[in-house]
């Protein structure tokens, strides 16, 4: 089985759905609220153990009413928080107003998250184990850097997506095996809007890059090799929430197992295409039988 590590967040998603979000000052009812187990860091490691991996996840979380639950959700997804600290204060928390036309506007409290200021020793005998870390930037960024510089002296690949969008310090792209931006973070990092001139100027700093592009599919770039468009399956989309999350997790899996880079590119957006099909972050993520059975 394909071992993966996530450094990386857990959040409680607060959302309100609202007829149209609130201007300052002002008070507006809301339809409808949930309260739904989300962080970049946990959807990764959610969606990789669903794609058949076995998955730990590193990171922490608060010593409030969340934390359990957030740490239960993991657990039942599969995921080992045996390395998921709880630290005292609140949890890290994304606040989300959705409103009647699809839009959002969301505050993210990073809380628990960032405490997470370095690595164990226990956090670097995981690492060691795994055939991939995953990592992403709602940590700080000198741990994000410290868990990349451990994998690449341990011989583990690391892969990063670059969300929230930031530059990043030479040492962390240094380190980087395989970055995943989308559109707009591939633009952010390079100020070029063009995807192939974007993911060409990547690859300067990383020999791999996977520029995700929605509903448009996916780019592929390495050095020494023309960058390739792979498309994506044509669904009827109803929820994107974590469709990146769910293509990483999916992309490291099917990478872990050998699979040529054609073919896991084609297997993980099957899995991201199941993903936007369905309502939710964590709960939208489709299992390997699932995948399997939409890639064949
Ligand atoms: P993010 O969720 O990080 O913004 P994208 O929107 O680029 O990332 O989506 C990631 C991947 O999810 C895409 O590369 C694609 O495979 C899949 N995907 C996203 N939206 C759709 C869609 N409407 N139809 C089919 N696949 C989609």
């Amino acid at each position: 089985m394909t071992s993966i590590v996530v450094l990386g967040s857990t959040n409680m998603d607060l959302v309100a759905y609202v007829p149209r979000a609130p201007a300052r000052g002002e008070t507006v009812t809301g339809r409808a609220f949930r309260t739904i187990p989300g962080g970049k860091g946990a959807n990764q490691a959610v969606a990789a153990a669903r794609a058949g991996a076995e998955v730990a996840m590193i990171g922490a979380v608060g010593a409030d009413d969340f934390g359990p639950r957030l740490r239960a959700n993991l657990e039942h997804c599969a995921v080992d928080t045996d390395l998921l600290r709880t630290t005292d204060g609140p949890s890290g928390t994304a606040h989300i107003v959705v409103d009647d036309e699809g839009g959002n506007a969301i505050v993210v409290v990073p809380g628990a998250n960032a405490t997470v200021t370095s690595l164990t020793h226990g956090d670097e005998a995981l690492i060691g184990t795994a055939d991939a870390l995953l990592l992403q930037l709602e940590l700080p960024l000198s741990v994000v850097a410290e868990g990349a510089r451990t994998a690449r002296r341990l011989g583990v690949r690391t892969v990063l997506t670059p969300s929230p969008a930031q530059a990043l310090p030479a040492e962390l792209l240094a380190t980087t095996d395989l970055l995943v931006p989308n559109e707009h973070e591939a633009t952010a990092l390079t100020g070029l809007s063009d995807p192939v001139a974007a993911a060409r100027a990547l690859l300067r700093d990383v020999p791999e890059v996977v520029v995700t592009l929605g509903a448009s599919g996916c780019l592929y770039a390495a050095r020494g090799a023309e960058p390739v468009t792979v498309p994506a399956p044509r669904v009827r989309a109803v929820d994107t929430t974590a469709a990146g999350d769910t293509f990483v997790g999916a992309l490291a899996v099917a990478l872990g197992e050998g699979r040529p880079v054609p073919e896991a590119l084609a297997w993980s957006q099957a899995a991201a295409a199941l993903s936007v099909q369905r309502e939710g972050a964590s709960t939208s993520m489709p299992y390997r039988t699932e995948i399997e059975a939409a890639f064949l």
